[in-house]
């Protein structure tokens, strides 16, 4: 069934002054750039979440998508994509583990040519897929695994995305990036104090890590 354009567009709460709004917000929590604040001004975030809370969708919060699982808050897909677009090389290729919503590849996927996205919850992934082709999305491949094992024949990646904290890094996801490319990963226990990491595989066996902020994300379930 196809998206009308007023579906698609919103109104109230899901309209495009409500959106604005939170362009607003993202700008004076510090996101400066200006291509993705313009995505993420467009892409319908309302429409990756269940209709009862589409009216909150534009608030500055993470919300439920079921199976105990969240579409991350505005600022945290804002970070996170920042972080990955401020990489010194060109991004092609990312990997993103944990689909969700599909509204973090639905960002990316207009920023970047082609993204890899992995989902362990079948209901989700199936869901995701639906919403990205109803939408049009054509550059965003969707696969149902466990993520943390990465996409090893599609390696290496420009940069990987992880929106599910694990307590330690999957080493195979280390082994996935290209050299100069980045891994943009929370780390550690749920309710104990996450961060937000980026790692720089600066030659080929050489890493650098560097702590972004403390964060809150649903754990990285290994299968
Ligand atoms: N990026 C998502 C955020 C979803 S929350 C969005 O924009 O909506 C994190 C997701 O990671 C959940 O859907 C969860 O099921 C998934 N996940 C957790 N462990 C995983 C794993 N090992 N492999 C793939 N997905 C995983």
């Amino acid at each position: 069934m196809a998206l009308t354009r007023l579906e698609i567009e919103g109104i109230g709460m899901t309209s495009q002054r409500t959106r604005d709004r939170m362009i607003q917000r993202l700008r004076e929590q510090g996101i400066k750039h200006d291509a993705l604040l313009e995505v993420m001004r467009k892409v319908p975030r309302h429409l990756f979440m269940d209709q009862a809370l589409a009216t909150r969708s534009y608030e500055d919060t993470a919300l439920p998508i079921g199976h105990g699982q969240t579409i991350s808050q505005p600022y945290m897909v804002a970070r996170m994509t920042e972080l990955l677009l401020a990489s010194e090389q060109p991004l092609e290729k990312i990997l993103e583990v944990g689909t969700g919503s599909g509204y973090q590849a639905a960002i990316l996927g207009k920023l970047i040519p082609k993204i890899y996205t992995v989902e362990r919850i079948q209901t989700l992934y199936k869901q995701a897929r639906q919403l990205l082709d109803e939408l049009g999305y054509r550059n965003i491949r969707t696969s149902l695994s466990d993520g943390s094992w990465g996409i090893n024949y599609e390696a290496p990646f420009d940069g990987i995305l992880v929106t599910a904290a694990p307590e330690e890094i999957p080493q195979a996801l280390l082994e996935q990036l290209a050299i100069g490319a980045r891994l943009i990963i929370p780390t550690g226990k749920q309710g104990e104090g996450q961060v937000l990491k980026v790692v720089t595989r600066t030659t080929e066996t050489d890493y650098q890590e560097q702590v972004i902020e403390t964060v809150q994300f649903v754990p990285l379930v290994r299968a």
